[in-house]
Order: structure tokens, then sequence, then C-alpha cells
């Protein structure tokens, strides 16, 4: 399956301790693009940067993309032919590779400190002349860098951009890109530390690892024409190129931690389910060109295709996320929401009450078009796991007279007559009280309702009494009379 010109893709995040949004939906898409083509994933890590070193980042990354369910065929902890694919155990490699480009002059030292770097830029902004590198590294002689070289001065390696011609590529997604050489810097490629920028290392990766799609965020499109000359200066093939589409908060600004969540990690643990999360992403750019919402993992790798991402920004939109967090939750197996509704409570101030799994099966039953997340069991039908503690004021204003207790405990008497009660052998009770007293439904219904969940509404009274049994029932309104009785 894996032949030479197999498809081969990659997602290579920085570390940066947590797992963006963005670079989520980088992955997704990479994932289902290896997937659709029988291709291979791989991930790596660009940590190079050694001042944005997080400690535990990458691990925090894996398992986050594998909760995702984005697994990659190669990659740290799980190793492979073009290994390592962690880019600090590399730099060798990348040094090799300066030093080709050296000899070749296709790239050259340069010793400016950085106050000097900073004077001509501020005498560029003042002349508005263009903010790139003014090669006065290339005035040296060959001997005047190696005498620098020799004594020590710090020295970074530069790529030498070629003067007036173009450098174009052919994105998938944004069709054919074009850049004037002059508008590109002599980009460090080696810093005087020995270790690579982003561009070096990421070049000389994708080629050694066999990349044959670089599928990554629009905000690397100004960097690529960089990359499309080191593989031209390294002779070598240029892979496929597809930006994606920025993504946008709803009033259209860059999607920025100012206004909001963009770690996957705090969606995950706000309580958002992976389908819908990555059903969500998904749509962050790509449509399936029909009427569909609904996608999971599985239908995403039948469908996707690049041409289908657009190129016009993404508009995050956190309601159309809980929209998909409903409809995922509700398509659950109920077994699997018991399971993680167990987890719910076992997190919970619940968590030293035994509820057994028939009962919380019948909650679900009851709520299941009523939640969107799996805390809302507890958080909207609360009287389900405990007797209510207090009673809405505004249902108990208009739902309770002085003379309700009365009725309620007639009603709860006809209740206790009933033997095994299924629902409709609470709502015939319930008629046969109301005729008997001359009341309409509705005045023991709201009060009722009232009396066993404290509040005014939620799934079908007779489901509630049904569920929560005869002696609990039973137990609630007495109590409810109680307590209620001392207020009015
Ligand atoms: N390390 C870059 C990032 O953090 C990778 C960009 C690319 O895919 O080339 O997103």
């Amino acid at each position: 399956m894996n032949t030479e010109n197999a498809v081969r893709v990659r997602f290579a995040p920085s570390p940066t301790g947590y797992l963006h949004v963005g670079g989520l939906r980088t992955a997704l898409y990479n994932y289902l693009f290896a997937r659709k083509n029988n291709g291979v994933f791989v991930l790596r890590i660009e940590d190079t940067d050694r001042t944005r070193y997080v400690e535990g980042a990458v691990e925090n990354l894996i398992q986050t993309l594998r909760w995702a369910g984005l697994e990659f065929d190669e990659g740290p902890e799980k190793g492979g032919p073009k290994g390592p694919y962690i880019q600090s155990d590399r730099i060798a490699l990348y040094q090799e590779h300066a030093r080709r480009l050296l000899e070749e002059g296709k790239a050259y030292y340069a010793f400016d400190t950085p106050e000097e770097l900073d004077e001509m830029r501020k005498l560029q902004e003042k002349t508005q002349a263009p903010l790139k590198y003014d090669r006065r590294a290339l005035m040296l002689s060959a001997q005047e860098v190696q005498q620098k070289l020799a004594a020590g001065v710090p020295a970074v390696v530069r790529l030498r951009v070629p003067d007036a011609t173009t450098v174009a590529f052919d994105d998938l997604i944004r069709g054919r890109v074009e850049f004037s050489s002059d508008q590109i810097d002599d980009q460090v490629l080696l810093k005087s530390d020995g270790y690579p920028t982003y561009h070096l290392a990421n070049v000389v990766d994708d080629h050694l690892m066999g990349i044959t799609h670089v599928i990554r965020g629009e905000e690397w499109l100004s960097s690529t024409p960089k990359h499309v000359l080191l593989y031209q200066y390294f002779g070598w093939e240029v892979p496929q190129f597809a930006h994606l589409p920025l993504l946008l908060n709803p009033d259209k600004s860059k999607l920025s931690k100012r206004q909001g969540d963009v770690a996957v990690e705090d969606y995950r643990s706000k309580g958002y389910l992976r389908e819908a999360i990555i059903n969500f992403v998904a749509f962050l750019g790509w449509n399936p060109g029909d009427e569909r919402e609904m996608f999971t993992l599985e239908d995403l790798v039948k469908e996707f295709s690049l041409e289908r991402v657009g190129k016009s920004g993404a508009i995050f939109n956190v309601e159309k996320l809980d929209w998909l967090n409903f409809q995922h939750l509700r398509r659950k197996p109920d077994t699997e929401v018991l399971a993680m509704l167990r987890e719910h409570l076992k997190q919970s101030s619940l968590a030293n009450r035994n509820f057994d799994d028939a009962y919380l099966l019948s909650v679900i039953g009851a709520m299941g078009e009523r939640v969107t997340f799996v805390r809302d069991f507890v958080e909207k039908s609360g009287y389900f796991f405990q007797a209510p503690n207090r009673y809405d004021p505004d249902v108990l204003k208009k739902r309770w007279k002085p003379d309700t207790p009365q009725k309620l405990r007639r009603l709860i008497e006809e209740f206790s007559l009933l033997e095994n009660p299924q629902r409709e052998d609470y709502e015939s009770a319930l008629l046969r009280v109301a005729r008997s007293l001359e009341l309409k439904n509705s005045e023991l219904i709201h009060p009722l309702r009232l009396a066993v969940s404290g509040v005014g509404a939620g799934p079908g009274l007779y489901d509630i009494l049904f569920i929560l049994g005869k002696e609990e029932t039973h137990r609630r309104v007495v109590s409810a009379i109680e307590r209620l009785s001392q207020l009015t």
C-alpha cells in the first residue's frame, strides 16, 4: 500500500502547551486526507524555538489528538522509518544542510548584533525602505568571514534570495500564488546557537520524511516562497501545498485567545463530546456541498476532499458547536450515555449516592431530548438525584394556593392505593381525584410537579412520578406540604 509515491502528510505543531482548535483542524484535514488516499499521517514536533519550550507539551498534544480519534501512523512514541520525529533530535541534519547551502553560495554568514539590526530597521522605517535585511554581510570578503568565524563572533546563516525573479507555486486551495523575490527577506536559516529556524527545519524534514502534501493554515502562506526557494536550492521536488482558510470570530476578527477559548482541552473539560468537536472543526473551511451537517469521523473520511475547502475565512460559531453536541449526544446509545453520566456523577457532589443502572437509564430516557451536555442531566433535572431543597418562587406564587395542601394530600392517598403503578396509573389516579374534587386537572398537575421537582418545567409529570417511584413521590409531596405550608 505505502509505495514510494503514496500520499504522506504531516501535522507539525510547535509544543506550546495546548492544542489550538485551529491546530486540531489542520490535524483533522491531514488525517482525513491521508485516510481517504490510503496514505500515511505523520506527527512531527517542531520544537526548535527553545524560548517557547513547555514541559509536558508533547505528551499533552499526543493525548489530545488520540482523544479526538486522530491516531497518527508515524511520530514520537510510535516511531517509524523516517524518524526521529522531534526536531530537537535532528539538529545535526539541519546544520549539515545549512552547510551545503553555504558551500554552494545559496546562503551566507551574517554577524550583525541585535542592536545593529534594530538600528537598520529603524532607518528603513524612517526612509520608508522595504523592511528586510540589507545584506551588509555580503560586503565582507571571504577572508573577513573566515576571520570572524575563527574568532568566534556569533554568526547566523541567511538564505540568499535571488534578485528580481518571481517565486511561484500552485496551491490546491488558492490556485497559483506568486511572490516577487524582491519582497522576500534573506531569512535566517540557522541561528547563532546552531539551532535552525522553522523554515529550514520544516523544509529539510518535509523532504526527508517524504511528505507529498503540505496542508497547513493560511498564516504560513507568506513563508511558502522561502520554502519553495529552499526546495529549488536543494534540488528537491516541491510538495503540493494546501493553505487552509483563517479561523475568524463571529465579528470577523482573527480567532484569538482574548475572545474565548481556543484550546481543545478547554472545550473537552466543558463537556463537549469528541464527536461534536470533530464535526464542528471539519466544517471550519470544508462543507459537503449539500445540506447535511451531522458527520462522524468515519463519514468524514469517506466524504472529505480538499476541493471542497474554501478560501474565505471560516467563522467560529460556538452556538453551532452546542447544537452539534446536542445532536451527537442524542444519537449515542443510552448505555454509552450511562457510562458518561456515571463518570460525571463520580466527579460531582453526588459521588457518594448510589443509583442503579435501570434508574439512570430511565432518567436518560426522560431527559434525552432536553440535554446538550451530560452535566445537564444533573443541572437541568437535579430532582432525579436529590429531593428539591428549594421551590421556584415564581411557580410557587402562581401555582400554590392555600387549599393546595389538602388537595395534594387527597392525591397521595389515592396514589398509595396503587400497586406497582405505571405512568398511566398515576395519570388515571390524578384524573379520578380531580373529578371527585371537581377540579381542573391542572390544579393538581402544577402543584404536584412543583412538590416533586421544585420547578415548573421538565419531562412529562407522569414520567417523573414513575421514575421517582411511589414512596419517593409520597415523601416529596409530604415534605413540600410541610415546608410550603410554613411559607404561605
Ligand atoms: N510548526 C508550525 C506550526 O506550529 C508548522 C507549520 C507548518 O505546518 O508548516 O504550526
